[in-house]
C-alpha cells in the first residue's frame, strides 16, 4: 500500500493507493498553523489509522512546497511554516517506524502525471505547471531526478534565453521588454513571464491595462487585436523558452497543469512554432493537458515509493 500526504499551506490532503495504484482512501485535514508537533501528530495519526484499517505497513510519501536542505536535511519552505526548518522527514520516520520519501509539489504533479497509464514506458516524463508560477518536475524511468542539491525542474528560475529577450524587444512597436524582478532575488527568471500571472503582466506592460487572464483569452477567441496580438507574442516566447528545455532534456513526453494550462491554443501553437528553436534533428515531444489534476500532489508523492 501506498500513502501520499499534499501537505499544502492550507490543507493536508491524504490519499492511499493499492498495488494497481488505484486510490482507495482520502481525508483531507487543515495544516496546523504554526504548531510543528500538532502537524507531525496529523502525519503521524493517519499513517496508523490506514495501518489498522488495511492492515498493512504502507509506505509513506510527502509532496511539500519546499526542499530539503542537502547539508542538513532541514525543510526550506515558506508556504508551511509549522515545517520551516524542521527535520520533517526524519521527525515523521521515527514516529511511525519506515522510511520516508519527500519531493516538491512540482517533482510529484510530473511522477503522478509519469505514472498515468498513458504514459507508463516513457523514457522521460517533463510535467510543467503553468500557474501562478512557472515550474516544473522531470521524471525518468517512473523515478523523480531531484538532483545533486534539489533542485531539478525548478525551471522557472531560468534567466530568460537571449533570442526571447530580443523576441520580446523587437515585438512591440514602442514598448521594450520588461527585465523583472524575481522573489529568488534575481532578474529575469521566467517564472515571471510564462506564468498565469506573467501572462497578465506582460499583457498590462504592452497596453497599459490590467485585464485578467480569462479575459484576455475571452477576448482572443472573439478575436480582438490586441488579445491576439498578445497571444501571438506569448506563444512564440514559450516557444522559445520551451525549444531550450526541449534541448536540455527531449523528454518523451511534457505534460501541462496550472490554470494556464486550460487554454487549449497552447496544444495547437506550440507544434507548430516550436521546432525552428529545436536542432535540425529534434522533434517536439508530445504536449498533453495535466489528466490527474488536484490530486496529482498526493498521487506523486505516493508514488515516490514506487521501486
Ligand atoms: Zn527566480
Amino acid at each position: 500500500m501506498f500513502y501520499g500526504f499534499d501537505v499544502g499551506g492550507t490543507k493536508i490532503e491524504f490519499g492511499a493507493f493499492n498495488e494497481k495504484l488505484e486510490r482507495v482512501a482520502t481525508e483531507r485535514l487543515p495544516t496546523p498553523g504554526e504548531d510543528y508537533q500538532a502537524l507531525l501528530t496529523t502525519l503521524a495519526s493517519l499513517v496508523k489509522k490506514y495501518d489498522e484499517q488495511f492492515n498493512v505497513k504502507g509506505l509513506v510519501g510527502l509532496g511539500i512546497p519546499g526542499m530539503e536542505s542537502v547539508d542538513d536535511g532541514s525543510l526550506m519552505t515558506s508556504n508551511v511554516p509549522a515545517a520551516k526548518g524542521k527535520f520533517l522527514r526524519k521527525d515523521l520516520e521515527a514516529l511511525i517506524d519506515r522510511p520516508v520519501k519527500i519531493a516538491n509539489d512540482a517533482n510529484c504533479f510530473a511522477l503522478s502525471e509519469a505514472w498515468d497509464e498513458e504514459h507508463q514506458g516513457q523514457e522521460t516524463v517533463l510535467g510543467l505547471i503553468l500557474g501562478t508560477g512557472f515550474g516544473g518536475g522531470i521524471v525518468v524511468n517512473g523515478h523523480v531526478i531531484s538532483g545533486g542539491s534539489h533542485v531539478a525542474g525548478e525551471l522557472g528560475h531560468m534567466r530568460m534565453p537571449v533570442d526571447a529577450w530580443f523576441y520580446l524587444n523587437e515585438s512591440a512597436d514602442n514598448k521594450s521588454a520588461p527585465l523583472l524582478d524575481c522573489g529568488c532575488d534575481r532578474k529575469g527568471c521566467i517564472d515571471n513571464y510564462l506564468s498565469g500571472r506573467g501572462f497578465e503582466l506582460l499583457y498590462h506592460h504592452y497596453y497599459d491595462e490590467k485585464v485578467k487572464a480569462v479575459d484576455i483569452i475571452k477576448n482572443y477567441q472573439a478575436q480582438e487585436p490586441k488579445a491576439v496580438e498578445h497571444v501571438n507574442r506569448f506563444m512564440d516566447f514559450l516557444a522559445i523558452c520551451l525549444g531550450n528545455i526541449f534541448t536540455a532534456l527531449d523528454p518523451n513526453v511534457v505534460v501541462l497543469g496550472g490554470g494556464l494550462s486550460n487554454f487549449d491554443a497552447i496544444y495547437e501553437e506550440m507544434p507548430k512554432r516550436i521546432p525552428q528553436h529545436l536542432l535540425s534533428v529534434g522533434k517536439v515531444p508530445k504536449i498533453l493537458k495535466a489528466k490527474h489534476g488536484d490530486s496529482g500532489g498526493v498521487r506523486g508523492a505516493a508514488f515516490l515509493n514506487i521501486a
